[in-house]
């Protein structure tokens, strides 16, 4: 059987438990409030955003280019279409890896690692994913694992509530 959080998120995907949500906002909260980003910067480093015409837009008036400009000094299209990063680490993290846009960075940076949005049931794969990048999410998959192996050992199985829910909460970069 194939190991690791890919395949324990699959099989979470195909009987959600009711109370996912609420699980995993608890540990989003446990596990970002003794995370220090600023000495990780892993996804600034290997996986960059993707870009909104907002965010090209926002970022290039901060920088004082047109947005063609600054699309052309910055970004290149993916195969799927999308704005992306031309390199990595993004030509945005300092050498202390603050970022040098923070205030206007784009939306998907202010997101990422989604593990405080609603219906995390839609985006187990990217939160597979996600767990190979960053260690905090790899932290809370594994606590997930840990409460859902524990709650189908006992007689109440899945699907009973657990967890204290947790308000939501942006990144901390
Ligand atoms: S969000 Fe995750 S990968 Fe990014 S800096 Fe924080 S701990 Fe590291
Ligand atoms: S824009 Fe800022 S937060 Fe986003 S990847 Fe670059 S350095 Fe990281």
């Amino acid at each position: 059987m194939k190991k690791g959080p890919e395949a324990f998120l699959k099989r979470l995907k195909r009987q959600p438990p009711r109370d996912l949500d609420a699980v995993v906002h608890g540990f989003h909260e446990a596990v970002f409030a003794k995370t220090d980003c600023l000495t990780c910067a892993n996804c600034c480093k290997t996986t960059g955003p993707l870009w909104t015409e907002r965010d090209k837009d926002r970022v290039a008036k901060r920088l004082g280019l047109k947005t063609a400009d600054f699309e052309a000094s910055y970004l290149r299209r993916d195969e799927e279409d999308d704005w992306v990063l031309k390199q990595l680490p993004c030509p945005f993290l300092e050498s202390d890896n603050a970022c040098s846009i923070y205030e206007d960075r784009p939306k998907a940076c202010r997101e990422y690692p989604h593990t405080d949005r609603v219906k995390q049931v839609q985006i187990l794969e990217l939160t597979a994913k996600n767990a190979l990048v960053c260690p905090a999410v790899g932290e809370i998959v594994q606590r997930m694992e840990a409460i859902y192996a524990e709650k189908s050992a006992t007689p109440a199985g899945r699907g009973t509530a657990a967890a204290t829910p947790a308000p939501r909460r942006g990144r901390r970069r």
